[in-house]
C-alpha cells in the first residue's frame, strides 16, 4: 500500500490534472494506492468566505458566491470528461445541493460547525471530478467518502482524529477488497453523529499520514509544485537550495521555527510507524524529491526561516521577586487556556520573555488576564529569524543586524527576534 496526497496547487487546472492522470496512471501494476486529494486550487478560501456570508445572514450574497465555486467546478468536469460527465455531473449536484439546503437555513448554532458543512465540499467535488477522470481514462478507480472512514470528535475546524475506530474503518474500507487504487478526500472527516469535520488548514498533509500509519503504507508521498524540501524560501534567500534526504525530528523542528514546508502534525503519525515520506514534484515525477525518514547523522545545509508578525510578550514580577517555578506555571496556565504555542521563550531573574504570533484578539486576552500577577509589556511588528545548522559567515551576518530585541544561539539553533521592515 502507498499513499499520494495531491494538494490544491496540483490540481488547480485542467492542464494540472492531466498531469496528475499520469502519475496515478505510473502507479506498477498490482500495487494498492490511496490518493488523498485536497480542494481544487484556492476553493477552500473561496468557501470560507461563502460561510463568512451566511454567518453575517448575508444568504442571497452566501449563494452567489457559492455558484461560482458551482460553476467553475462544471466547467472543470466538462472539459474533462465525456463518457463519464453525466455520472460525475450527477454525484457533483448531490454535493451542491447539500450545501444549498444548509445556506437557506438561518444560522443558530456556532460558526466553526457551519464552516466544516460547508467548507467539506472542495474536497469532496475535487476527489469526485478526479475519480470520473480517472475513469475516463480507464483506471478503475473506486471514490471513498473519508467521512465514512476518518472519525473525529467535534471539536469542528482542529478536530481530534479518533485513532481506534478510523484504524478500525480505514483496514475495513481500503484493505478487504479487490479495488487496487481508491481516490478520497484530504482534510475532513466526520463525528460519530455523521456530522462533517475539519482538521485545520493544511490538513491533507495530515490525512495522508494518518491513512499512512493506520494502513502500515510503504511510503507516504506529498506531491508539490517544488523539486523538494528547500533550505530556504527560494522568493526571499537566493541561497535557497534543495535538500534530497531528512529525519523526521528535523522536519519538525523546521515546521516548528515557520518554514511552511509540511503540515506539522504529518510527521509523528509517520515517524511512529518509520514510514518514509516523500515531497515530490508533479511537475517534474522523474525528479527524486525529498526523503524524509529515520536516517542520523545527516549533513544539512544552513536553513534558513524568517517568521513574520510576531510579539514580544514580557512578563515581569510585580514585587521584583524571582522568576521561579510557580511563575512559569500561571504562564503556562494562561497560554494553554487560550492554545497559544511560545516561539521562543526567554528566562531571566525577574522576568520571562515570550515570543508569540501576533494573533492580535488573544494577545491582549493574555496580557489581560497576567496583569494580575505580572508587570506585561506587549512589544509587536518583530519578525522571528531562524538559522539551523548555521555557518561561521551567517553568524557574523547575524551579529551585525541591527533591531534587535532577542537573540538566542544553541551549537545548531541561532535565532534573532527582530522589529519588522515596515
Ligand atoms: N483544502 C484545505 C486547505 O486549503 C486543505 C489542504 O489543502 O490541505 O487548507
Ligand atoms: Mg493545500
Amino acid at each position: 500500500m502507498i499513499v499520494y496526497k495531491f494538494g490544491g496547487a496540483s490540481i488547480s487546472n485542467i492542464e494540472r490534472i492531466q498531469q496528475v492522470i499520469q502519475i496515478i496512471e505510473n502507479i506498477e501494476a498490482g500495487e494498492k494506492a490511496v490518493l488523498v486529494i485536497s480542494a481544487m486550487g484556492k476553493t477552500t478560501n473561496a468557501l470560507e468566505k461563502v460561510v463568512d456570508a451566511f454567518f453575517q445572514q448575508k444568504a442571497t450574497e452566501a449563494l452567489q458566491l457559492f455558484e461560482v465555486i458551482k460553476q467553475q467546478h462544471l466547467t472543470v468536469a466538462k472539459y474533462l470528461l465525456v463518457k463519464e460527465y453525466n455520472t460525475c455531473y450527477a454525484r457533483m449536484i448531490d454535493i451542491f445541493t447539500e450545501v444549498e439546503w444548509l445556506l437557506h437555513d438561518k444560522p443558530v448554532r456556532a460558526y466553526d460547525y457551519y464552516y466544516d458543512q460547508i467548507v467539506c465540499c472542495g474536497e469532496l467535488l475535487s476527489s469526485t471530478i478526479i475519480h470520473f477522470f480517472c475513469k475516463e481514462n480507464g483506471l478503475n478507480t473506486q471514490w471513498i467518502d473519508i467521512r465514512d472512514v476518518l472519525l473525529t470528535d467535534n471539536n469542528f475546524r482542529d478536530a481530534g482524529i479518533i485513532w481506534d475506530i478510523t484504524a478500525q474503518k480505514a483496514q475495513q474500507v481500503f484493505l478487504n477488497t479487490a479495488h487496487s487504487i481508491y481516490i478520497t478526500q484530504g482534510f475532513i472527516g466526520a463525528t460519530t453523529d455523521n456530522e462533517s469535520t475539519t482538521l485545520g488548514r493544511e490538513g491533507s498533509d495530515f490525512t495522508a499520514a494518518i491513512l499512512g500509519n493506520v494502513l502500515e503504507a510503504k511510503s507516504v508521498s506529498i506531491w508539490k509544485d517544488v523539486e523538494g524540501v528547500m533550505s530556504a524560501d527560494p522568493k526571499m534567500f537566493k541561497e535557497a537550495v534543495y535538500i534530497p534526504e531528512l529525519n523526521y525530528n528535523e522536519v519538525i523542528e523546521m515546521a516548528y521555527y515557520g518554514a511552511q514546508v509540511i503540515h506539522p502534525k504529518t510527521i509523528k503519525p509517520l515517524q511512529n510507524k518509520h514510514i518514509p515520506l516523500l515531497v515530490k514534484c508533479f511537475l517534474n515525477p522523474s525528479l527524486p524529491g525529498t526523503i524524509i525518514h529515520n536516517a542520523k547523522h545527516l549533513h544539512f545545509p544552513p536553513i534558513q526561516i524568517l517568521k513574520d508578525k510576531q510579539v514580544l510578550i514580557t512578563f515581569q514580577s510585580l514585587d521584583f521577586s524571582f522568576i521561579g517555578g510557580q511563575s512559569i506555571q500561571n504562564i503556562y496556565a494562561f497560554l494553554n487556556a487560550l492554545k497559544l504555542i511560545p516561539n521562543l521563550i526567554q528566562f531571566g531573574a525577574i522576568s520571562v520573555q515570550i515570543c508569540l504570533d501576533d494573533k492580535a484578539e488573544k494577545i491582549n486576552e493574555l496580557a489581560m488576564l497576567a496583569a494580575e500577577k505580572f508587570d506585561v509589556q506587549v512589544q509587536k511588528n518583530l519578525q522571528l529569524f531562524t538559522v539551523r545548522h548555521y555557518t561561521a559567515a551567517i553568524l557574523n551576518a547575524m551579529n551585525a543586524e541591527e533591531n534587535v530585541v532577542l537573540r538566542q544561539q544553541t551549537p545548531i539553533t541561532l535565532q534573532i527576534l527582530k522589529l519588522q521592515k515596515q
